[in-house]
């Protein structure tokens, strides 16, 4: 089994599901409300843990209801969450809108993932325990930092998605091994929309990068070796919250059990794939059964 670590957001999402994404200062009549466990750490640690992956979330919770929702969500994934702490005030929010495209916007309010400013006692070793560990931005940079640097004390694989997309330090960049941005926090990185030129010049700070490219699959690029596309199936989406998350857990968890790259990324986007055609980020996250009906990777 593969063991991954996840240092990571946990938020409540609050969805509104609307025909049409409002402009700056339009109101628009939505269909639907629906408050679902989320955040990108946490979606990350379901993901894997749904596909076969020991996981354990570390990161923190507010001490309100969403956040005994929260981590009875990552339970019932079979994500272990004794490093998941409570703190005082509230938990981390995203509000997002879903329109009949599939497409979403989102604002986060980090509540009590900004209280995570670094690792507790008991969170190196865990890191060093596993295989992986999987980081995105959504905890102040210092807590992602210290649990990089942790990560390769050990010699554990880091693996980051950088979003919500900003400026990054060297001093993190040279801590990652694997850095797998969208297309869009691709080119906030780099400044070049297009994939390709974006993923060649992040190559200078990271020795590995997959670009994902929505509906069109993604790109996998390491230092001296060709690029190689990675084309989605075709499916019809009717929410892409939590795509992103959903590949990242299952690639971490196919490369754990020491599958080679290519066949890692096709079975991450066959498990993305899953997840697009049902509402929601966790809830829509497959298990792995439904990604190899046949028993084998
Ligand atoms: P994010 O969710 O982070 O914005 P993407 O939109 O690039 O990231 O989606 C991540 C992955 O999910 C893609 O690489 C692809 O494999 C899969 N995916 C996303 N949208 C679709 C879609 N409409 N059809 C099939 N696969 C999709």
């Amino acid at each position: 089994m593969t063991a991954i670590a996840v240092l990571g957001s946990t938020n409540m999402d609050l969805v509104a599901y609307v025909p049409k994404a409002p402009r700056l200062g339009e109101t628009v009549t939505g269909r639907e409300f629906r408050t679902v466990p989320g955040g990108k750490g946490a979606n990350q640690a379901v993901a894997a843990a749904r596909l076969g992956g020991e996981v354990v979330m570390i990161g923190a919770v507010g001490a309100d209801d969403f956040g005994v929702r929260l981590r009875s969500a990552l339970t019932a994934a079979g994500v272990e969450t004794a490093a998941l702490r409570t703190v005082e005030g509230a938990s981390g929010t995203a509000h997002i809108t879903v329109d009949d495209e599939g497409a979403n916007s989102i604002v986060v309010i980090p509540g009590a993932n900004g209280t995570v400013t670094g690792l507790e006692a008991g969170d190196a070793s865990r890191i060093g325990a596993a295989d992986c560990l999987l980081l995105q931005l959504e905890l102040p940079l210092e807590a992602v930092l210290a649990g990089a640097a942790a990560a390769r004390a050990h010699g554990v694989r880091t693996v980051l998605t950088p979003a919500p997309a900003r400026p990054l330090p060297r001093e993190l960049l040279e801590l990652i091994d694997l850095l797998v941005p969208n297309e869009h926090e691709a080119a906030a990185l780099t400044g070049s929309t297009d994939p390709l030129a974006a993923a060649e010049a992040l190559l200078h700070e990271v020795p590995e990068v997959v670009v994902t490219l929505g509906a069109a699959g993604a790109l996998y690029a390491a230092r001296g070796r060709e690029p190689v596309t990675v084309p989605a199936p075709r499916v019809r989406a009717v929410d892409t919250t939590g795509a992103g998350d959903t590949f990242v857990g299952a690639l971490a968890v196919a490369l754990g059990e020491g599958r080679p790259m290519p066949q890692a990324l096709a079975w991450a986007a066959r498990a993305a794939s899953v997840s697009v055609q049902r509402p929601g980020a966790q809830d829509s996250m497959p298990t792995r059964a439904e990604v190899d009906p046949g028993g084998v990777l």
